[in-house]
């Protein structure tokens, strides 16, 4: 029945692409249209949590994704001063939860995610400036001028999504986190890692991040309030300055990433909308619900979402009810977890030399049975429907 609908999807990110491959799964046409010239996905790597892999599962790629990462057993806890706290043995996770945490390369999840959806259904090069409705049929129109019509259209062009614009056009801007977040990989490291999956820093006002993305390569972080950037926004150079605070290890992983393979970016998230889409429209991954990266859920919402949707649409007769439906699926859990993330900035920022003692003491001394019950509440399989 579906065989011959088209969905129009805006912006080839993790969202789109997921989404694209979730509409080809459940029978329709999909067409991305992606304003980049060629095909990227930047920020080098991606944690992604054991319900991003079951997202992937559902859109049928998740063991090509995981394949291409790797998957960590172990992490370590550091505190103020870069000072080791516990050591954390993630196969109790393992048990619990219907799929592993991996962490992949972003070009190599953004690969899969491509070859997927096939080259015939990408559009590059094409910015999407809104839409129109007309007789219930969405039509997409681009910079160009031109416009494309189909029977659904998804807004996942990201935080600064044109297509939420045009749904919301008194909505205010993204509000800034006063975060800004230094990433890089270090590639060909594998002689100094000896079995090493992963390690969370938390030093005064600082968050960071080391995590094992293939046998040879290390992906790390750091999360900086901007009294610490005031040297400029090189971020090899804010890196270099900010490293001396951390142990031997992290030090030499950040000097051994080329500066071409580091990135800064200020971090930005928005309130939740009450209503997400309208009629044949809607959004999906940070078009809907950007939120900080402190909860590592971004791109995990955004595959979920993706999920959720090929579910909604799946041979749906009435196609605005079934976009409303996976809206108030949505919802709520995404809702949620954009004010986790917000929390957790809070716990990574604290500067305070007393509430830094006291937060080493809490990440030191907490249970692992609360550590693992917090994981699995946002790490378990959402319900598509
Ligand atoms: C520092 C940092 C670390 C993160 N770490 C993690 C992590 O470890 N785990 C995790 O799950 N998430 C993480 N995230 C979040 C994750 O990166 C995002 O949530 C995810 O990439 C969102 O994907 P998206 O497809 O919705 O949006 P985007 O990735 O923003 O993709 C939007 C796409 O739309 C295109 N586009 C934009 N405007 C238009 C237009 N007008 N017309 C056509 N195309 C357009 C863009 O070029 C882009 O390709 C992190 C984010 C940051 C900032």
């Amino acid at each position: 029945m579906a065989s011959n609908r088209l969905a129009l999807v805006v912006g080839a990110g993790i969202g789109g692409l997921a989404a694209g491959v979730a509409l080809q799964r459940a029978d329709w046409h999909v067409r991305v249209f992606e304003r980049a010239e060629s095909p990227r996905e930047l920020g080098f790597a991606l944690l992604l949590a054991p319900n991003a892999v079951s997202a992937l599962r559902a859109i049928g790629v998740a063991d090509r994704v995981v394949a291409a990462g790797v998957v960590p057993d172990s992490g370590e806890i550091y505190g103020t001063n870069a000072r080791f706290l516990r050591a954390f043995d993630t196969t109790a996770l393992r048990r619990v939860l219907p799929d592993p945490m991996a962490v992949v390369l972003r070009p190599a999840l953004h690969g899969v995610l491509m070859d997927a959806l096939g080259a015939d259904a990408l559009v590059l090069g094409r910015a999407a400036t809104g839409f129109t409705v007309r007789d219930g049929r969405p039509s997409v129109v681009l910079e160009t001028g031109d416009t494309v019509e189909g029977d659904v259209l998804i807004g996942a062009d990201g935080v600064g999504s044109a297509i939420r614009r045009a749904l919301h056009p008194d909505e205010p801007p993204p509000r800034s986190s006063g975060l800004w977040a230094i990433r890089g990989v270090a590639h060909d490291v594998e002689r100094w890692l000896d079995g090493f999956s992963g390690a969370t820093y938390f030093l005064r006002g600082i968050e960071a991040g080391l995590a094992r993305a293939t046998r040879d390569a290390v992906y790390w972080y750091m999360s900086v309030p901007p009294r610490l950037l005031r040297d400029g926004r090189d971020p090899a150079a804010l890196a270099a300055a900010l490293v001396v605070q951390f142990d031997e290890r992290y030090r030499r992983l950040v000097f051994a990433t080329r500066p071409a393979d580091m990135r800064l970016d200020e971090l930005f998230d928005r309130p939740p909308l009450a209503e997400w889409g309208r009629g044949p429209v809607t959004l999906l991954g940070d078009a809907a619900h950007p939120m900080l990266p402190h909860a590592g859920q971004g791109a995990a919402q955004a595959l979920e979402d993706a999920a959720t949707l090929g579910d909604a649409l799946a041979d749906a007769g009435d196609i605005p009810s079934a976009l409303r439906r996976y809206e108030a699926t949505r919802q709520p859990r995404t809702r949620a977890i954009t004010a986790l993330s917000r929390r957790n900035a809070r716990f990574g920022s604290i500067d305070n030399a007393l509430a830094c003692r006291l937060r080493d003491l809490v990440l030191r001394f907490i249970p692992d049975a609360l550590f693992v019950k917090q994981y699995v509440a946002v790490g378990q399989r959402p319900p598509l429907r």
